[in-house]
């Protein structure tokens, strides 16, 4: 049975790890996976989270199981991050929430949770997307749709094109929306752009699934939530997937969450027996050490002020670099108008250089980003953007 599976493609930004890892160039730069990085080159563990284990440690007093929806203290602090403190929906009991094994977990989850409510569901995403989001989607037998997003010539959104094809979705479809830092291209939807989508959305009357795996990697925490808010504001239904992965630094624990939006906390606890029915049937709890972290930081306004603390320093660090880019390039004599970097937000930018740029970069500098142009820009730090820029200048010419 075995032998007549056919192997299948990888990710190329696996790839890309591998032969990253084999480079012997000492100079060697890898802009390729969305991982933080400090000025050193290294994803440290955050001080608020060797504090917040150590509590845990401590007070830690049985491994029972922990439930479908996981931790509800997690659970609760969760949502109140993302919707803020005192949202009508939060107040109103119309919000259900899951934690899930990281961002993809709760991706998942919500595709399955969509297929039960609307098998004919497509589900629409932005050109171009997270390439995870499309095949995990098709993975739970939703049928995939893209509209237009990022457009590639103005290096910026095209919005025209964006609400054109948002006015054809049909009702009992869901429109996959980046809260902030849109992975791949950086460009995020000003909050008048997502006035717009919230009233196309009401209008059409699809539902809109809110990934955000970067909260406060954008502009602040407060910020980078204010168009879904809004969105919550506006709408009777919508989903939303949060991940702990990039904001708490704690990828491989994988935490994030699911949670739902309904009209009215009658539906919200049907919703919330159908969601844990649907992770009963996928791993039936979910690992609870990344869950606890969470909730003692968020627990502890002593932790939390040291979190916000360690996420500014991220966040600024990456917008920095930002400008450094561009100040870097027109110091090495490049004229392209690169200005459009500080434009977008998160981890990622699009450069918008071509693929046989992109492979010199590659073979001659062993700078490393995938095929699209998107260099992740945590991967740059004092020891490398002067090379980075010579090397960019180089291909350029
Ligand atoms: N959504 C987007 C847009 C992402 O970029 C990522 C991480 N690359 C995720 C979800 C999932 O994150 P996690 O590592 O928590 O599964």
């Amino acid at each position: 049975m075995f032998a007549q599976l056919q192997p299948v493609a990888t990710d190329p930004i696996l790839g890309l790890m591998a032969a990253y890892k084999e480079d012997q160039n000492p100079n060697k730069v890898d802009l390729g996976v969305g991982v933080y990085k400090d000025e050193q080159g290294h994803t440290a563990v955050l001080k608020c989270v060797k504090e917040a284990e150590a509590l845990r440690l401590k007070n830690e007093d049985s491994k029972t199981y922990i439930g479908m929806a996981g931790d509800l203290g997690f659970n609760a602090h969760i949502e109140k991050l993302a919707f803020g403190h005192a949202h009508k929906a939060l107040l109103a009991n119309r919000i259900t929430s899951a934690h899930t094994p990281g961002g993809t977990g709760a991706l998942r989850v919500a595709a399955e949770f969509i297929k039960k409510a609307n098998p004919n569901a497509t589900i629409w995403v932005t050109k171009p997307t997270w390439a995870n989001h499309i095949s995990m989607f098709k993975a739970a037998g939703l049928n995939v749709k893209e509209y237009t997003y990022y457009d590639y010539s103005t290096k910026g959104l095209d919005e025209e094109g964006m609400f054109a094809d948002l006015a054809n979705v049909p009702a009992g479809d869901v429109v996959l929306v980046h809260a902030c830092c849109h992975n791949p291209s950086g460009m995020d939807l000003t909050f008048a752009q997502w006035q717009r989508f919230a009233q196309v959305a009401k209008e059409r009357g699809f539902t809109p699934l809110v990934d955000m795996a970067y909260q406060g990697f954008g502009a602040g925490l407060e910020e980078d939530a204010k168009g879904l808010r809004h969105l919550a504001d506006t709408v009777d239904e919508m989903l939303l997937c949060s991940s702990c992965s990039k904001n708490f630094g704690l990828y491989r624990e994988r935490i994030g969450a699911v949670s739902i939006m309904s009209a009215d906390s009658k539906v919200s606890d049907i919703v919330r027996s159908n969601l844990l029915g649907v992770v009963r049937s996928i791993y039936s709890m979910p690992p609870a050490h990344g869950a606890i972290v969470v909730a003692n930081i968020l627990d502890s306004a002593e932790l939390t002020a040291l979190w916000h603390q360690e996420l500014a320093e991220m966040r600024n660090r990456i917008n920095n670099y930002r400008q450094l880019i561009i100040d870097k390039l027109a110091g090495e004599g490049v004229t392209q108008d690169f200005s459009f970097i500080t434009r977008q937000h998160g981890m990622f930018s699009f450069l918008g250089i071509d693929k046989a740029q992109i492979a010199r970069l590659r073979s001659e500098f062993s700078i490393y980003m995938v095929d699209s142009s998107r260099v992740s820009i945590a991967g740059l730090n004092h020891s490398n953007i002067d090379y980075f820029a010579k090397s960019v200048a180089t291909v350029l010419k």
